[in-house]
């Protein structure tokens, strides 16, 4: 068994057992028995499954962000939030349902040629602990649309809203088998990522799982799309709007306490804004009011463990060494969250170019800055990383703006906005932040593979003993 804990007073909730390989087994097998029947169902019958679902969310939006808050200690309006898009991301997917379509390729009057999308047939999601609920529908959902069965490991540290969901879709009618959720750690995501039958593995986490995965799908040429960390900068223009700019700085890096891929954790100012803006951000860093997030007044709530918490005051400690501490914001001081897991937002400028805190993602709330004076140095710094997840850009110059989305080495770029998403806009990194991308028309590429069919009309057959090709028929 495997205790659940709350981030936020350090109290137990419950117990876990651990899926064990042969569950994972057993889970795969399952999900490979229901899924030829649920991919022949009519796409407005997957569809009326997956509008139930929603429903099923609507209904518990309040439920479900509450215990997802207990779990993972991210504020109760965040969780909401979150609940309501994973509600409306099952109410997209339904809508792709209906629209799987292929196309007929006129390549000659011999042939008649068109192709078929096809499911893969089990997909293995694996997911951290960051957004727990909204990434399990993220694998969940699209994965059904597309006429999927998907097994799903959330990360140990927050199993609860993800089996909460997988009661949701029995009664939404999803089929017995078609989803399974596996409660577990490394080992439970080991047995699923490794396991032969599956189709293909869509994981979000560390980019050293992501490797790690990526080699034991080799070995049964599983196909998967890795959505790893981050490092990404946000880039401040002097002829921006600083106050909107200054915003998404401090929510782009502080919000979920920085646990997020996108974490806007590199601040790059012009030389001659960086007085005034380093001012400001420190004035609302040392504002911030971190504590119960179940308390409406609060900004930040705490890290997920103390394992994570000890990490980000790892860096806090090593950057003080190597860099000028610009400012921090206070700890709780109550006895009732004395055992929880809380760290201050941090600000540091002044850090050597090769210091771990511009280097490695910390997913904590720690903010490095440092200075540009041109364009090109701007572009430089911004990409000075292996990651490649996001950027930021401010600036009222609509064509620096655009010049530097081009050039920015990233799988998303926000101009003048930051950490915006949506589930029609496809979302994935470059590096070491992963391949393959998520959401809107890309959600249909990954979620499905397309099959080509040839009939002759003439009878004929292509001629000689070399590659056929259309045009070659006898
Ligand atoms: P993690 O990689 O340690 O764990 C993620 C999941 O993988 C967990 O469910 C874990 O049990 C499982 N796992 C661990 N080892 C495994 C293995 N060898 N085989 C199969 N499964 C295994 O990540 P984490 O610490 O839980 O989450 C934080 C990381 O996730 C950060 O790097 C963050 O940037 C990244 N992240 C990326 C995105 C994105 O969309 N790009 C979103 C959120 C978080």
């Amino acid at each position: 068994m495997a205790d659940v804990v709350s981030p936020i007073d350090g109290r137990v909730l419950t117990h876990i057992a651990p899926a064990s390989p042969a569950e994972v087994d057993a889970a795969v097998r399952e999900a490979r028995a229901a899924q030829p029947a649920w991919a022949r169902r009519t796409g407005s019958d997957r569809s009326r499954i997956l509008h139930a679902v929603a429903d099923l969310i609507e209904a518990r939006i309040d439920e479900l962000a509450e215990t997802e808050t207990r779990n993972t200690g991210k504020i109760l309006s965040d969780t909401r939030r979150e609940a309501i898009r994973a509600a409306n991301s099952f109410r997209y997917y339904a809508g792709w349902a209906e629209q799987v379509r292929g196309e007929t390729i006129p390549v000659g009057p011999e042939y008649h040629t068109y192709t078929v999308p096809e499911p893969h047939g089990v997909v293995a999601g694996v997911i951290p602990w960051n957004v727990p609920f909204f990434f399990a529908v993220k694998k969940i959902a699209p994965a059904l649309a597309f006429g999927n069965a998907c097994v799903l490991k959330p990360a140990e540290e927050t199993p609860l809203t993800a089996l909460r969901l997988a009661g949701l879709l029995a009664e939404a009618g999803v089929p017995d088998g078609l989803v399974r959720v596996l409660p577990g750690g490394r080992e439970t995501g080991v047995a699923l990522v490794s396991h032969p039958d599956v189709d293909l593995i869509v994981f979000t986490g560390h980019h050293d799982t992501g490797k790690a995965i990526a080699r034991s799908a080799a070995a049964n040429l599983t196909p998967v799309a890795l959505e790893l960390g981050g490092k990404s900068p946000q880039v401040l223009f002097p002829d921006a709007d600083l106050d909107q700019a200054v915003d998404a700085v401090v929510l782009g890096v502080f919000a979920s306490c920085g646990q997020m891929c996108i974490a806007g954790s590199r601040l790059v100012l012009h030389e001659s804004i960086y007085d005034d803006v380093l001012d400001r951000v420190a004035e609302r860093v040392r504002a911030l009011r971190v504590g119960d997030p179940f308390d409406a007044e609060t900004d930040l709530g705490p890290q997920i463990t103390a394992v994570q918490r000890d990490k980000t005051a790892a860096f806090i400690a090593e950057s003080s060494g190597v860099g000028r501490l610009v400012a921090q914001a206070t700890l709780p001081d109550t006895e009732r969250l004395r055992n929880g897991f809380y760290v201050a937002p941090t600000v540091f400028d002044r850090l050597d170019d090769n210091a771990r805190l511009l280097r490695e993602e910390v997913f904590g709330p720690v903010l490095a800055v440092s200075s540009f004076r041109d364009d090109a140095d701007a572009l430089r710094l911004a990409n000075d990383t292996e990651f490649g997840l996001a950027a930021g850009i401010w600036t009222a110059d609509i064509a620096r703006a655009h010049r530097f989305a081009g050039q920015v080495r990233a799988g998303t770029v926000w101009i003048n906005t930051y950490r915006v998403m949506s589930d029609l806009v496809p979302f994935g990194g470059v590096g070491l932040s992963g391949y393959g991308r998520e959401n809107g028309t890309e959600a249909a590429r990954l979620y499905l593979r397309s099959k080509s069919v040839w009939t002759s009309l003439t009878g004929g057959t292509p001629q000689g003993y070399g590659m056929g090709g259309a045009g070659a028929a006898g």
